[in-house]
């Protein structure tokens, strides 16, 4: 996908702190961190929203959901815990539209969905 900046991130023509990396996902730090751990998950194919998971792509969930754990077990919060936060069009708060997961934590996160 052209003028996605998470498209060029798994191409690898622009960089990122990578922290997990399997066949369908990637996961990067933040480069704005909201926490002090703060990773973006993102399917490693081009997909807009989670509106646009077609049900016969829905493994990617799976998979994105599997990688949030392990990232959580790599930057160990995992015991603490962590927050798992998918924003899907402009009220929901996405800015960049390649589908995303964030994985927060190690702090003692912000009561409140909004
Ligand atoms: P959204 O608001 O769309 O759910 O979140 C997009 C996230 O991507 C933001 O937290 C933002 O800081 C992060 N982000 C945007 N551009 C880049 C980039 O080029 N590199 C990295 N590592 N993160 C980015
Ligand atoms: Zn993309």
């Amino acid at each position: 996908m052209d003028d996605c900046i998470f498209c060029e991130i798994v191409k690898g023509s622009v960089p990122c702190s990578k922290v997990y990396e399997d066949e369908k996902v990637l996961a990067f730090d933040d480069i704005h961190p909201m926490a002090p751990v703060h990773v973006v998950i993102i399917p490693k194919e081009h997909i807009a929203t989670i509106l646009d998971v077609s049900e016969d792509r829905m493994a990617v969930m799976g998979a994105m959901i599997s990688a949030g754990r392990e990232v959580a077990r790599r930057k160990g919060i995992d015991q603490n815990g962590f927050r798992m936060v998918i924003n899907c069009n402009e009220e929901g708060g996405q800015v960049v539209f390649h589908l995303h997961m964030h994985i927060l934590g190690g702090k003692k996160l912000q009561d409140g969905l909004g």
